[in-house]
């Protein structure tokens, strides 16, 4: 009997054992902001994957597996794919946390593998759920390929700025400091790529700061980039930089 209770018991401490050990693995880290006294829960995936609740309303923006593990990750209420790189659009990502009714958009060239996606085109606007969602240009200008090709041409991938209770967030994808920044003006919290060669270096994306003056930088899709270069480079009087696992 009292073999029986221990192992009971010791059965359970595994179990809650298991479960601190998920929660650590969902939640790498995770930021909070405040937005007309509802909560705005920022949480770092990995590299060009984040997860963000507009307080219970959950959105994925490019969801890749090898990032994080979605199997312990909330069902999306929305899903937001920049474009269709690997890197940023992973259909076994999606099959996890798609639920009956999660809504997905995406640009046009990730369609044939997304067929129930709806297409934004850079300079769209749409309404869903809690938020207001807006497609804008992300591509290159300078890095290009072998070929001479810029690795995202322009018109093709969207960066996203998500509007919720007054706060704008801005997700850039894959992009560099283009003209089109100037006009993507109160921004609270910006996400912006800084890997070479297909996004920017640190001095470019000063330069977008420059342009854009977030509250909040986040440098993501950063990979090997040393995220220290781009400090001296900001006015922290203006822009708070927050560095966070996105490599
Ligand atoms: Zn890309
Ligand atoms: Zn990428």
């Amino acid at each position: 009997m009292r073999i029986k209770l221990l192992l009971i018991i010791s059965f359970n401490t595994l179990i809650l054992m298991a479960q601190e050990n998920i929660s650590s693995q969902v939640k790498p880290d995770h930021d909070v902001i405040i937005a007309n006294g509802k909560s705005i829960g920022l949480w770092f995936v990995g590299h060009g994957s984040l997860m963000i609740k507009f307080d219970d309303y959950v959105v994925h923006i490019d969801p890749v597996s090898e990032m994080g593990n979605y199997n312990l990750m909330p069902g999306a209420d929305l899903i937001l794919i920049s474009h269709h790189h690997s890197d940023h659009l992973d259909l076994k990502a999606i099959k996890l946390i798609e639920k009956d009714n999660t809504k997905i958009i995406a640009n046009a060239l990730s369609v044939d593998r997304v067929p129930d996606a709806v297409v934004m085109k850079n300079g769209d606007t749409l309404h869903e759920g809690p938020l207001t969602i807006e497609a804008v240009p992300a591509y290159n200008l300078k890095h290009k390929n072998s070929m001479g090709n810029p690795f995202h041409p322009k018109g093709e991938g969207n960066g996203y700025i998500i509007s919720f209770e007054g706060k704008r967030i801005y997700i850039a994808g894959d992009t560099e400091n283009i003209p089109e920044m100037a006009y993507i003006k109160n921004i609270d919290i910006a996400f912006l790529p800084m890997n070479l060669p297909y996004t920017m270096t640190p001095e470019m994306v000063a330069e977008a700061v420059g342009m854009i003056k977030p509250v909040i930088l986040y440098p993501y899709h950063y990979g090997s980039t040393n995220t220290d270069l781009l400090l001296p480079l900001v006015d922290s009087t203006e822009t708070e930089i927050r560095i966070r696992d996105l490599k």
